[in-house]
């Protein structure tokens, strides 16, 4: 089939959900047999989210290939399996990058270089590229309608739209429906407005998806219809869900794929499968029992920091039928306070987890926290830098290296966890110093590991040698492997070169894993991740115990 484009802009207020209904729409088209790409466009001038604090931009979700990129690739590649990649998202600053490297290298044979056309030709590239790559290109504009930044993405759009025609693209466009207590109303005209925003830069959208937290009546959604120019039936509700698992059902309930079949004049009588999607529904909705994991982290205010990690610890409970409760814990409370505080948090959670953080504040916490874990038995679960912390509590507190710290944090005391300078990636080897650039310069991306035969990690993964995502600076020195396995903490997972380490595991405590990277990013709510659903286990054994 010749790739149809599917391009989805926002309006009214930001944090619509455009990206979980671009994923979800995504697997609709996959469960009628169609393949699916998504990208994201995002119009801020970072290169890419990886310099932005998790508190600006939520999680930076990193693909196989290195790239740390928008959470909603995150979305994508959980609702469709598809792994992203680089070239699945791009910003305004990346593209202004590329602009002005080519007219550096005077690419553009003395021509005066502006927006329109070198800029909207660079965006219009990084579409083009995937025609043919998948039956439905589906590209999400991030921000809103009507910001100045998206002007030259929409510009973009509106010429890649007339240069393929209205049969190949389709402008969707999802709003927001706001509801007044003091008029018992859901109003339209936001709605109504941010379509004519659209109009006025040469977009008509053919289809609508109308967010609303209450039923929006048939006579509102044919107003809205009449107002924006839009067939009726192209009007689509699209409801607050109890669960984002719930919304290619209940999106699909709407007619969403089915409408957009029906304007690229598809035949929808084909098959449709959304057993998976009604397994993962009736798991979360029916669970047998539930567990509380507490999470020690240092972006706890902000849930979108932790996207990834929520999804994941959803998914290793939809595996063990329990709903999993997140209770997050601020790190920096524990970090001058006594054993009380930490008592007070962490008595009768069934699991605790320290997930990937940067910096000081917290980590003398999330110390004491895995001291906690570990010598109360209760399930601990270190990411990345709860790998790092999980290292310093056994060196300070058992192997007697009571200056254990990390160059991340301080020069003095003995770095047990130091700035990587040289590691391998496939065949080449990558070098850092300490006056490298900040962005994009972490050992990013997938990198494979040997895991010990028999270890409980072998047993949990199945396998002797998996490949998982990393970001991260620092890493423990191998030097120290012998001292901290005499202290109990065994490294089970090397980088196959032996080098660098990438798990550890206590053998004395019921269930003790951290591994140095991201587990989280690999999860799926209908492939989870064997490291949540291992833990999930573990702590449903622990709540049966307390
Ligand atoms: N700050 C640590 C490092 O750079 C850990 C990073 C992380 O947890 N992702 O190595």
């Amino acid at each position: 089939m010749e790739t149809k484009f599917i391009f989805i802009t926002g309006g009214v207020v930001s944090s619509l959900g455009k990206g979980l209904g671009s994923a979800a729409l995504g697997a609709l088209l996959q469960a009628r047999g169609y393949s699916v790409r998504l990208c994201k466009l995002d119009p801020y001038l970072n290169i890419d989210p990886g310099t932005m604090s998790p508190f600006q931009h939520g999680e930076v979700y990193v693909t196989d290939d290195g790239a740390e990129t928008d959470l909603d690739l995150g979305h994508y590649e959980r609702f469709t399996g598809r792994p992203a990649s680089q070239m699945d998202n791009i910003t305004t600053g990346r593209i202004y990058q590329n602009v002005l490297n080519k007219e550096r290298r005077g690419e553009y044979l003395g021509a005066t270089v502006q927006v329109v056309p070198h800029i909207t030709n660079e965006i219009k590239d990084f579409i083009a590229e995937k025609d043919g790559t998948a039956d439905f290109v589906m590209c999400e504009i991030g921000g809103t309608v009507g910001d100045i930044e998206s002007l030259p993405f929409l510009e973009a759009i509106r010429q890649y739209g007339n240069e393929v025609g209205v049969k190949r693209a389709l402008f969707l466009h999802v709003t927001l429906l706001p509801y007044i207590p003091a008029a018992g109303e859901l109003k339209t005209k936001p709605t109504q407005h941010s379509v004519k925003e659209l109009m006025s830069v040469g977009i008509r959208p053919r289809m609508l998806l109308c967010r609303s937290d209450r039923p929006i009546e048939e006579e509102e959604l044919n107003k809205i219809a009449l107002f924006c120019n839009i067939e009726e039936s192209k009007v689509i509700p699209a409801l607050d869900a109890k669960s984002i698992y719930d919304v290619p059902l209940t999106y699909h309930k709407e007619g969403l794929d089915t409408e957009v079949l029906d304007y690229f004049n598809i035949d929808v009588e084909g098959g449709l499968d959304l057993t998976a999607w009604h397994d993962v529904s009736k798991a979360i909705h029916e669970p047998e029992g539930e567990v509380t994991i507490g999470v020690v982290g240092k972006y706890t205010n902000l849930a979108d920091s932790y996207k990834s990690l929520n999804e994941a610890l959803a998914h290793g409970g939809i595996a063990n039928n329990v709903k999993v409760h997140i209770k997050f814990i601020e790190a920096s409370i524990f970090d001058e306070g006594d054993d009380a505080a930490i008592v007070k948090e962490l008595d009768g959670v069934d699991g605790i987890l320290v997930p990937g953080a940067f910096g000081t504040r917290g980590a003398e916490g999330k110390i004491k926290a895995v001291k906690f874990a570990r010598e109360r038995k209760i399930p601990y679960f270190g990411i990345c830098f709860g790998l790092q912390m999980a290292v310093l509590e056994a060196a300070r507190h058992l192997a007697g290296i009571k200056d254990a710290t990390s160059s991340e944090f301080e020069n003095e005391g003995t770095h047990l966890v130091g700035l990587m300078t040289e590691w391998v990636k496939g065949n080449e080897t990558e070098a850092r110093d300490s006056s490298t650039d900040l962005g994009g310069t972490m050992r990013l991306g997938a990198y494979p590991a040997s895991l010990e035969k028999g270890s409980k990690i072998a047993d949990i993964y199945g396998t002797e040698s998996i490949e998982e995502r990393h970001r991260h600076r620092y890493e423990v020195n191998i030097n120290y492997k012998d001292k901290l396995e005499e202290a109990g903490l065994y490294f089970s997972g090397l980088s196959p070169d032996g080098k660098l380490p990438e798990i550890c595991e206590r053998r004395d405590h019921p269930w003790f894993v951290a591994g140095q990277y991201h587990p989280e990013l690999k999860s799926k709510p209908f492939d989870p991740h064997p490291l949540f659903v291992s833990f999930v286990e573990a702590a449903i054994k622990q709540s049966r115990l307390v």
